[in-house]
């Protein structure tokens, strides 16, 4: 926490993270279920600064509440990883994991207590207090050795009760539907307490020794815990930052150059109009709006490093059609404009 005594000798604490404020903004304002909420804000913890990691560094998440299906998980996992996809981020690898729920936890603790109690002696200092007050969080420990001694450890995912079980074989069957990749990390239980079921983490490998690019979870409890009532939630908080980073590590292919041309000023309009439908698509396109001649506009896309030209003529305005110029072949073809758009876009 980045805690300090201000002038007037009261202790101010900086909010380390956003989730359990927007909670109390949705019980404080009586919110109506289910309710989906994001926020973007500086954030703040006293740790030592390093490459990715800072004092001050900003935070954007969402939060879901009152959805309790898998479906739900699914849908916010596949968010996030969408979000690095949008940003050229291509390495970034969800990691899922389950850390049960208030049923099956006592029981699982008790297994994992035992077996950290039998090694007591060779984890860490820091280890060793966590086995007393979070055992789950004996899994966060950076040390090689203690890691290593953990190999044979008992892991949450093998030990849910039904509903958890089956409820995260549903958030995988969700993400399968979604077509988002995952990997399952059992020893990844988040730094956090109050998760339940679902956690989740965005890794990558491009950004050095703090790879993770974000994360989130199920807290089922929170809102109950906060005095509302029993309010199934979700969500998860990126980095920006170290978003950043990673997308500067990983180059993303310049996007091609089109441009338009109107063989004469009667197909300007058009020109225009398939101009605003080209960049609706992606489509990173340009005209010349000065040149009428038609040979000017040509040279116009090659000094602009054009790599395609899509010409507009009487015929093919008529026809609704265009053609193709292939800037580096010098081929020429015609479409259809439906054709267009789907070859630009693939390309
Ligand atoms: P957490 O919930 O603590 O895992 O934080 C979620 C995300 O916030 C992390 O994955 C990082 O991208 C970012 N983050 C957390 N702490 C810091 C920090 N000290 N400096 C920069 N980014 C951070």
């Amino acid at each position: 926490m980045y805690t300090f005594t201000d002038r007037g000798d009261r202790s101010i604490t900086l909010r380390p993270e956003g989730t359990p404020g927007v909670t109390r903004a949705l019980l404080e304002n009586a919110l109506r279920l289910p309710c989906r909420l994001y926020y973007v804000g500086p954030m703040f913890r006293y740790n030592r600064p390093q490459k990715g990691r800072y004092r001050e560094f900003y935070q954007l998440g969402v939060e879901s509440f009152g959805e309790a299906s898998p479906q739900v998980d699914a849908e916010v996992i596949a968010l996030g990883h969408e979000f690095f996809a949008s940003l050229g981020i291509t390495d970034c690898e969800s990691q899922i994991n389950s850390v049960g729920c208030r049923e099956c936890r006592p029981a699982y603790y008790q297994k994992l207590k035992a077996y950290l109690a039998e090694r007591q002696d060779r984890f860490c200092k820091d280890c060793r207090v966590r086995t007393e007050q979070n055992p789950l969080r004996v899994f966060d420990c950076k040390e090689a050795s203690c890691q290593a001694l953990l190999a044979d450890a008992p892991r949450s995912k093998d030990n849910l009760c039904p509903a958890c079980a089956e409820h995260f074989a549903g958030v995988q069957d969700g993400l399968k539907l979604r077509a988002t990749p995952f990997v399952i990390n059992d020893r990844m239980v988040r730094g956090l307490d109050y998760y339940s079921r679902t956690a989740f983490e965005y890794v990558s490998r491009s950004i050095g020794a703090q790879d993770s690019l974000g994360g989130g979870g199920r807290y089922d409890y929170m809102v109950e815990d906060f005095g509302g009532g029993p309010t199934p939630a979700i969500g998860f908080a990126l980095g920006e930052e170290r978003a950043l980073l990673a997308a500067a590590a990983t180059p993303v292919p310049e996007r091609q150059l089109v441009f338009v041309v109107a063989l004469s000023e009667n197909e300007r309009p058009a020109g225009i109009a398939l101009l605003k439908e080209l960049r609706e698509q992606g489509v990173n396109a340009r005209m010349d709006y000065d040149s009428r001649k038609v040979q000017k506009q040509f040279r116009s896309a090659d000094t602009a490093g054009a790599r395609f030209c899509v010409i507009l003529g009487e015929d093919e305005v008529a026809k609704g059609t265009v053609s193709l110029k292939d800037m580096k072949s010098g081929e020429q073809k015609e479409l259809r404009r439906g054709e267009l758009i789907s070859k630009l876009v693939a390309d």
